[in-house]
């Protein structure tokens, strides 16, 4: 059961891939010239407006380190229940 929302804010990235080396799971580097080279959630539904995929209790760890691993605050992990940022 997803326990968690690991949200990605494109506008913000800085295309430095400190997630892709921390998270390879959840994140990569997008090459299909759609985000400008940007990352993009695996999972991540095709509309470009939406850019947040749900976690479980057991893949938190990795989606943790993303988002205290970028530097400039692009991703963010949030506890669904209660909305709260977890991470960073
Ligand atoms: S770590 Fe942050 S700035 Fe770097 S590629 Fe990932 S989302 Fe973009």
């Amino acid at each position: 059961m997803s326990k968690y929302i690991l949200k990605l804010d494109r506008e913000v990235c800085q295309s430095n891939f400190v997630c892709t080396a921390v998270d390879p799971r959840d994140f990569e580097e997008e090459d299909s010239g759609k985000y400008e080279g940007k990352v993009r959630l695996k999972e991540e539904p095709e509309d470009e407006k939406v850019h947040e995929i749900e976690l479980s209790e057991d893949e938190r760890g990795e989606g943790e380190q993303a988002a205290n691993g970028c530097p400039v605050f692009a991703i963010e992990l949030i506890d669904k229940e209660t909305g709260e940022t977890i991470a960073p």
